[in-house]
């Protein structure tokens, strides 16, 4: 027996009005009901296309169909109509062939059923299917699409960004993180935070966002560009649950690898060294350099074809989606610890963030290492491409420094990231994916995993950056040395299987 959804709109504007929506509804009579109830009209002109748009409280949007989501009167949908001028020149056949795969792919998308109650998992598939469409498009991107609604009448160009609105949106949690009380440090807790040294494992996370929120003061940060620590707070609470809960990818992760950032620059001095343009987007960029990581690497978004890989082209798909999640996260006025940076600051800072954040795909590695020899026996702290290229070194060891730690910090990160290695390769061999040896649970053992890579990854990257930056010998390499040699004798010891 088919049943009734009883749903509730509104209008800007006007009070609640409750519809009920029939399973044989097709998606345009649904629409008509809900333009009636919202006492809105979509029809457009002979300039203008109305577009229709349902949003949820939380401001993601809604699939528009019979399988519609119920809700309650308390929190009920936001009826939008967007009036978008119409095409003026004739498209291209090619053009308008993609523009019916779009209309086509969209349509379909509102009418998969709704089977599940996880709305936010059907929310970001219908928005990335449709983004995916949309940026296909060969006469303009989505991000500039959504600057300029004029540019493209035939989809929703605020698609992609609606997307990675929905990554960025848990407001609740947030809220439950700034009602905390903000923690107190002593002088030898924040001491030590300078040090490689440090224990993560000693603090929860309503804590590790207090130690985040002082080396901004610290750095002083807050101090030159007068920032208001409350956004700073926010920003960081936002940032600790936009990381997903992976085994390795995950705020702990974020934390590790800016307290890394900041050992580094501290112990070899080079922090009096960096402009405070440099400091902020070197501490933005280890912030923000895995937000809403999914768990599986770039191998396996591009041979799964996932929406990222669509998106970016192939190029860096995890990489360039953490960066423009963590500009999405700015464009929020309560979360933009950017906000007081004149506009030719922003441009820089920008501009070094992406760079940094960027330089973490361990598929560039070769190419920054080889540029950065280059400059390492003659470094010239004057040249504005050589400065970069620095940092760019300093996000790359302080992403994969856990072996500079001590062992009771870093052992438990090897298996927290060969258990992701592992959840992922076995996916792939479901799904009938080409899989790699290092992440298959049948090849890996953890000492054959790290004796690989800090010999071969690791101790030349961090000698190479000790070339130009002094004091990294005894506080940062012994100890990767140190590693080396204890996973050696685990290896060596290891029975014969
Ligand atoms: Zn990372």
């Amino acid at each position: 027996m088919p049943i009734v959804t009883q749903i509730y709109v509104k209008a800007n504007g006007k009070k609640t009005e409750s519809i009920r929506i029939r399973p044989n509804h097709t998606v345009k009579e649904v629409k008509s009901v809900l333009c009636a109830a919202a006492e809105i009209s979509d029809k457009g002109n002979a300039h203008t296309d109305a577009i229709l748009k349902l949003y949820n409280v939380r401001n993601a949007l809604v699939p528009i169909g019979p399988n519609i989501p119920k809700n309650t009167p308390e929190e009920p949908y936001t009826v939008v109509i967007k009036m978008v001028p119409k095409a003026t020149i004739d498209p291209p056949v090619e053009t308008k062939k993609l523009m019916e795969t779009i209309r086509a792919t969209t349509e379909v998308m509102e009418e998969v059923p709704k089977l599940t109650s996880d709305m936010a998992e059907i929310q970001k598939k219908l928005v990335s299917a449709v983004s995916a469409a949309a940026h296909a498009s060969p006469s303009v991107s989505p991000l500039a699409a959504a600057e300029s609604t004029t540019k493209k009448p035939y989809s929703d160009p605020t698609a992609h960004l609606a997307m990675l609105r929905a990554s960025v949106y848990d407001e609740e949690t947030t809220n439950l993180i700034l009602a905390t009380p903000r923690p107190v440090f002593s002088s030898t807790v924040l001491n030590h935070l300078k040090h490689p040294t440090f224990n993560i494992w000693d603090y929860n996370e309503v804590e590790l966002i207090g130690l985040m929120e002082n080396m901004f003061v610290e750095m002083d940060l807050v101090g030159t560009f007068k920032m208001d620590m409350d956004v700073v707070r926010a920003f960081l609470a936002r940032v600790s649950v936009t990381y997903n809960q992976n085994p390795f990818h995950n705020f702990k992760h974020c934390f590790c690898v800016t307290q890394m950032m900041y050992g580094i620059i501290n112990v070899t001095g080079v922090i009096t060294k960096l402009t405070p343009l440099e400091k902020l987007a070197l501490i933005c960029g280890t912030i923000g350099h895995d937000l809403d990581h999914p768990g599986m690497n770039n191998a396996y978004q591009i041979n799964a074809n996932t929406d990222l890989t669509i998106i970016y082209n192939d190029i860096s798909p995890l990489e360039n989606h953490h960066a423009a999640v963590l500009f999405t996260l700015f464009r929020d006025p309560s979360l933009n610890i950017l906000a007081t940076l004149s506009e030719v600051q922003y441009r820089e800072c920008r501009k070094q963030i992406i760079s940094c954040i960027l330089a973490t795909d361990m598929a560039k590695h070769g190419e920054i290492l080889a540029k950065f020899k280059g400059y390492s026996t003659d470094f010239n702290f004057e040249d504005q491409a050589q400065r970069q290229l620095l940092l760019q070194m300093i996000i790359k060891c302080s992403d994969i420094s856990n072996e500079v730690r001590p062992k009771h910090v870093s052992e438990p990160w090897v298996d927290n990231l060969l258990e992701e290695f592992f959840c992922q390769s076995d996916k792939e061999k479901r799904d009938g994916l080409p899989t790699a040896p290092f992440m298959d649970r049948e090849k890996v053992t953890k000492p054959s995993a790290q004796v690989g890579f800090i010999g071969f990854v690791m101790i030349p990257l961090f000698e190479l950056v000790a070339k130009v930056l002094p004091n990294m010998e005894e506080p940062i390499i012994q100890p990767i040395k140190k590693a080396h040699e204890y996973y050696k004798s685990m290896l060596e010891t290891k029975p014969a299987a």
